[in-house]
């Protein structure tokens, strides 16, 4: 029997970042050479404190059904995590922990948009915010955002795009693909316009909050202008500050009747987060904090590193980032030109999918993140897999004619 999929499946894609680093994986199944800087994910191990929690907690019997919003001890440490870095203060009650942080703003989304209801979104941005708004039946608003303000959503724009449809702003800080980090006066600056506009909800998607460079600070919305407390989700999670994408643990604080429909559709849909996990969540936001300053001095080398080859190749511009792991360099010389097969290099997935097939290097095309032709590349990868992958990205550009 032929599956009909659903209307509001039909109106998705395949996460691109999730595609190609199953692809990737694919590749090396087959025992192909390939080097994966797609992957938005931290090449280290979960620390060793961390995974000892886990075990742990399997050893006491902390394997049944975890409370729907998550358990106590995670949701004491997520409002001590917001009061001590961030200076929230979120109750425990005001936070809730889901299956990594994609289904926090899943729930947040599904609990509250509309078919018509609007959702403003700088691009570049990550790929699934669009797809789900999307998947709720709701209008993505994206807001293009470029070099000429540093990839940054500025007041002006902003606010040209909010209409009284406007539900929610998505917002990601540092921001996945481009790496760029707000200040505290450009956040103030979008707090101006986000007051002028009571309608409009605020999800702060803080997940790289701890990958920054050059000692650049990090504040979010809440903390620059208290009064968007009420309306605002501040979302976060541990998969990448303590390399640990596979736990899948993400989080959130909010207001209560925000905290209370996302759980209430969370009953429904998985009765919470696993509990072994979350065992391990509260040992990463409690324990000892050193793998964030010692990754974070790792990322900042390797960031160096590919900056300075990505800049080296002709064809290719790139911002210096300052958050995140990722680069986002624009490849427009690029199009037209064609690749060693005799394809024509006509979009940037063109791009990304002859560097795979010719150079085995995989990267995520720029459309998926709404602005291009760019790719990013992800630099969670040891130095050594960096430089050898801008070697063969350096001989598959001089190859294109
Ligand atoms: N957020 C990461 C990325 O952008 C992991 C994959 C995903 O969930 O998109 O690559």
């Amino acid at each position: 029997m032929a599956i009909q999929p659903s209307a509001a499946l039909k109106r998705i894609g395949t996460s691109a970042t999730i595609a190609m680093t199953q692809k990737a994986r694919d590749m090396k199944a087959r025992g192909e050479d390939v080097i994966a800087l797609s992957a938005g994910q931290p090449d280290f191990d979960t620390p060793l404190h961390i995974r000892e929690a886990a075990f742990e907690a399997m050893q006491r019997g902390e394997t049944r059904y975890p409370p729907v919003a998550g358990i106590p001890e995670l949701r004491e440490a997520i409002a001590a995590k917001f009061a001590r870095e961030n200076g929230l203060d979120y109750r425990p009650e005001e936070t809730i922990v889901c299956t990594g942080g994609k289904q926090v703003i899943a729930n947040a989304l599904l609990a509250t948009l509309n078919p018509g209801d609007e959702v403003v979104i700088p691009v570049p941005g990550w790929v699934s915010y669009a797809q789900l708004t999307e998947f709720c039946g709701a209008k993505p608003v994206l807001v293009p955002t470029g070099p000429d303000t540093g990839y940054k959503l500025t007041a002006e724009a902003l606010d040209a795009a909010i209409t009284p449809k406007t539900r929610w702003l998505i917002f990601n800080n540092p921001c996945n693909p481009t790496g760029v980090v707000y200040s505290r006066a450009e956040l103030a600056d979008l707090c101006g316009v986000l007051l002028r506009h009571p309608q409009v909800m605020i999800l702060t998607d803080d997940m790289y909050e701890h990958l920054r460079y050059d000692q650049v600070e990090f504040v979010t919305f809440v903390a620059v202008e208290p009064s968007l407390r009420d309306r605002t989700l501040t979302m976060n999670g541990v998969s990448k500050s303590y390399a640990m994408t596979g736990w899948r643990i993400g989080y959130g604080g909010g207001p209560r009747p925000l905290i209370d429909a996302m759980v209430k559709l969370q009953t429904q849909m998985t009765s919470g987060a696993c509990s072994v996990a979350q065992w391990a969540a509260v040992a990463a936001l409690e324990g000892p904090q050193d793998y964030v300053r010692a990754s974070r001095a790792a990322f900042q080398k390797r960031r160096d590193l590919v900056v300075d080859r990505l800049r080296a190749m002709e064809g290719l511009e790139c911002q210096m980032p300052q958050g995140a792991f990722y680069v986002y360099p624009s490849c427009g010389p690029l199009i037209g030109r064609k690749a060693p097969s005799g394809k024509v290099i006509e979009t940037d997935e063109d791009f990304a999918l002859e560097l795979l097939s010719a150079a085995k290097v995989a990267v995520v095309h720029g459309a998926a993140f709404g602005v291009g032709p760019n790719f990013r590349v992800s630099y969670a990868a040891s130095l050594d897999e960096i430089t050898e992958a801008c070697e063969r990205m350096g001989r598959f550009i001089a190859a294109l004619s």
